[in-house]
């Protein structure tokens, strides 16, 4: 009998479906790769031969969980040390204490140059370091002062946990030419004129990478990272995943091309075209894209388009409708120009694309809206499922617009624990902070919903995702909007078929059912029975992906 046709079913604990016509079984049938059948051994029995796999009698399997907004930087990040405020853990499974002042993250640099000097690596030569969130200090702003007290020879490089900014110190500023006299936008300054060493958003940040070429921020994936990220999300019980900015060039292609050709790499992936920055015209754009479509496999998925309206709220520059920040920040940055992103969005939408857009504030978010609203009055286009990534300050009114036009929302949930006291106390105030990722207006409001971790921004992980919506509650204990509050039901559905609805792949995953991927989270823990206080916590053994298994390999001992 040829392979192909062998039959394997798993008995399992329980197995949670997420088919609401059968929400629960003991057993599943698995043939080529995808779930022949549900239900009892005796049922599953009448198609025919095949072996019982008691593997997962005592586990609980649910769908392959999927991540809607990540980027594969989550499995190379770690290559360059990290300076976050939270413990972080990284893919050997190490775990890398917060650093909880400025001096502290001063001393940290200091100690790493000290360390590359030892190592007699030469002075010229940048430190890069990530995950840097300043917004925990109070309020008060990184500038070249605090980087030349850590180094003033060799080229510093601070990338913020927000991804949206950076700072540098001196040398840096000198190294990429950056004066007084530089009129980018987001080159921030001193009052006396003289740049600060924050860079704000991609076209002030672009200054800084064009001279640090590939060297660890924003370098080239390789495939040694894609197969970090694959282990990292094994971990968290992740088979399917975006990277959700890639310039999808020859050699980025062929970098995921390669690595998920190998069956031992436990992920599936769809890349998403970086369409907002250093692109050469969205009609190139969707005709590169469109041309990849041919090279699809299972595991890799080319269709994706991201563009990016805003940048960060915590970062202070997001684009916020009145009354603006609660601390009285000016407002945010425009990454795209609102009718660029309509010129372009309508380009990649005309092209038959899946179009995901970053929009963080709600001005943003409305301005999407109205963008998009538009585009399909000229251009109606059944069941797009464009996507509003992030979404976090959109309310009830924009969720009933979003809904009456089909868009979908990813909303940001992770940010009610990783910022949001900071939201509280300094960028929105009490009462919009308490309706920032408001998963309970958007599923009242009928909008399909998925939640994300944006990892590397905040750590992957969907059931900790599934946490934060459930709970929504602070690391000082607040509870953000009790309201918003979804339960445990509609989060998993959030982070399985909701995830698969954004990226129209609902047909294939996102549910344990008949000629769906044999895509498994295989867990210790039952998530519908523990305490939902204690959802991210859930123990994960590891994974299924197209029928093969994959077990987490966690830290080495
Ligand atoms: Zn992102």
């Amino acid at each position: 009998m040829p392979n192909t046709m062998t039959t394997t079913i798993y008995a399992a604990r329980k197995i949670i479906t997420m088919n609401a016509m059968q929400p629960t079984a003991t057993h599943v049938a698995v043939r080529d790769g995808r779930v022949l059948g549900v239900g009892t051994l005796q049922q599953l029995a009448g198609w025919g031969e095949h072996q019982l796999d008691l593997r997962f009698a005592d586990k609980v399997l649910m769908p392959g969980l999927i991540e809607g907004h990540c980027h594969l930087k989550e499995g190379s990040m770690w290559d360059m040390p990290y300076l976050g405020w939270f413990d972080r853990r990284d893919p050997q499974g190490k775990l890398w204490p917060g650093l909880r002042s400025m001096d502290a993250v001063v001393a940290r640099l200091v100690e790493i140059d000290a360390q590359l000097e030892a190592a007699g690596r030469p002075a010229s030569e940048p430190l890069i370091a990530w995950g840097f969130d300043p917004i925990y200090f109070g309020g008060e702003r990184m500038t070249v002062d605090h980087l030349d007290r850590a180094c003033q020879r060799r080229p510093i490089v601070i990338a913020h946990a927000n991804g949206h900014l950076m700072n540098i110190n001196t040398a840096m500023l000198r190294l990429a030419e950056i004066t007084r006299d530089n009129e980018v936008e987001g080159v921030v300054k001193f009052a006396s004129g003289e740049p600060t060493g924050e860079l704000q958003e991609p076209a002030a940040m672009f200054l800084v990478i064009r001279k640090i070429g590939s060297a660890g921020l924003l370098a080239p994936m390789d495939e040694a990272g894609v197969r970090s990220f694959a282990r990292l999300a094994c971990m968290q019980g992740v088979t399917t995943a975006t990277d959700l900015a890639n310039k999808l060039t020859e050699a980025d292609c062929a970098v995921l091309e390669t690595a998920l050709a190998d069956d031992a790499v436990s992920i599936r992936l769809l890349p998403a075209f970086q369409a907002f920055h250093g692109t050469h015209g969205a009609a190139l754009g969707a005709e590169h894209v469109k041309q990849l479509l041919a090279r699809n496999t299972d595991r890799l998925r080319y269709g994706l388009v991201k563009l990016m309206l805003d940048g960060s709220i915590q970062g202070f520059s997001a684009r916020l409708r009145w009354p603006g920040h609660f601390n009285g920040a000016p407002n945010g940055i425009w990454v795209m120009a609102p009718a660029q992103y309509e010129a372009d969005f309508e380009t990649y939408h005309r092209a038959g694309l899946l179009i995901h857009t970053h929009t963080n504030g709600d001005e943003a978010s409305e301005a999407a809206i109205n963008a998009i609203n538009r585009v399909l009055t000229r251009a109606p286009r059944p069941d797009h499922r464009h996507t509003l990534q992030h979404g976090q300050m959109i309310d009830a009114p924009l969720f009933a617009r979003m809904a009456s036009l089909g868009l979908c929302a990813n909303l940001f949930a992770n940010h009610l624990w990783y910022w949001g006291d900071q939201h509280y106390e300094m960028t929105m105030g009490p009462d919009r902070a308490n309706r920032l990722d408001a998963c309970g207006s958007a599923l009242a409001a009928g909008v399909a919903l998925a939640i994300h971790s944006d990892a590397p921004v905040t750590p992957l992980g969907p059931l900790f995702t599934a946490w934060c919506a459930v709970n929504r509650v602070t690391p000082k204990g607040r509870v953000l909007g009790e309201a918003e509050r979804i339960s445990v039901p509609q989060a998993l559905h959030a982070i399985t078929l909701g995830a698969a609805w954004t990226l129209k792949l609902d047909h294939e995953i996102g549910s344990i059912e008949c000629g769906k991927r044999a895509d498994f989270c295989v867990l210790e823990d039952d998530p519908l029975e523990v305490d939902p206080a204690a959802l991210k916590d859930l123990r994960v053994w590891g994974t299924v992906l197209s029928g093969r298994v994959f077990p987490a390999q966690t830290a080495a001992a």
